[in-house]
């Protein structure tokens, strides 16, 4: 599961980064209001923990343009105040939930794992099935038909988005961000290499799936319907 953490006081945010961590979620942090907006934009986040106060842009105007622009994914907000006001103008501005700070640990985590399962990105289960293709998130293994597959955590990873979405036509950047972060020393073509690090891999076909290029756009796993 893959979080959005916006905390401009950075130890919280660092203490927070690695509890986090810890739980084995992927965690991008940021304590600048406009690089929030900018992240949370792409949508690729299962969370969003957002503080409310923030330089550049205050929490609740960055909750209101980003629902504005359809984006759902669940937020918890943060607020130092706990005045009835404060929580109100947050929910009312798109929060799914929120905190009063200080908050223990636990109960961030337990509203993470509350907020995860309403996720549309987030499903529990640590196998995905698409056709004949069986994806082992856990181990890193694909099968098919009983070939069992190796994959690096990165092509795990991919796959499983690919998986997860199909039918979608998932652009390049939305993948290159999910997948590889805000990781500012790898660069977008790195999606077109492990796509075809995949197509290498598996034998799609034979599993009743295709994996297709949009052109100028990105790619679209589908189940491929056969009408005889
Ligand atoms: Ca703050």
């Amino acid at each position: 599961m893959k979080i959005l953490l916006v905390e401009d006081e950075l130890r919280l945010a660092e203490a927070l980064t690695q509890i986090l961590q810890k739980q084995g979620y992927q965690v991008d942090m940021t304590g600048d209001g406009v690089e929030a907006q900018d992240y949370a934009e792409t949508g690729v986040y299962d969370v969003i923990i957002l503080d409310r106060m923030l330089p550049h842009k205050e929490g609740v105007e960055i909750l209101k343009h980003i629902r504005k622009n359809g984006i759902m994914t669940p937020v918890i907000f943060l607020t130092a105040k706990d005045a009835l006001p404060d929580r109100i103008e947050g929910l009312d501005a798109g929060a799914d939930d929120y905190l009063v700070k200080p908050f223990s640990k636990d109960e961030l985590l337990a509203r993470v794992r509350a907020l995860g399962r309403r996720s549309v990105n987030m499903l529990p289960k640590d196998r995905i099935l698409v056709a004949s293709l069986e994806l082992d998130i856990k181990n890193c293994e694909a099968s098919c038909l009983g070939t069992k597959i190796k994959l690096t955590a990165t092509e795990t990873q991919l796959l499983e988005f690919f998986m997860r979405n199909k039918g979608f036509v998932l652009g390049k950047e939305q993948i290159f961000d999910r997948v590889w972060g805000f990781e500012k020393e790898v660069e977008i073509a790195c999606v077109e290499l492990y796509v075809f690090y995949l197509r290498k891999k598996i034998d799609f076909s034979s599993c009743g799936v295709s994996l297709d290029t949009i052109r100028g756009v990105g790619y679209c796993l589908k189940e491929v319907i056969n009408d005889t």
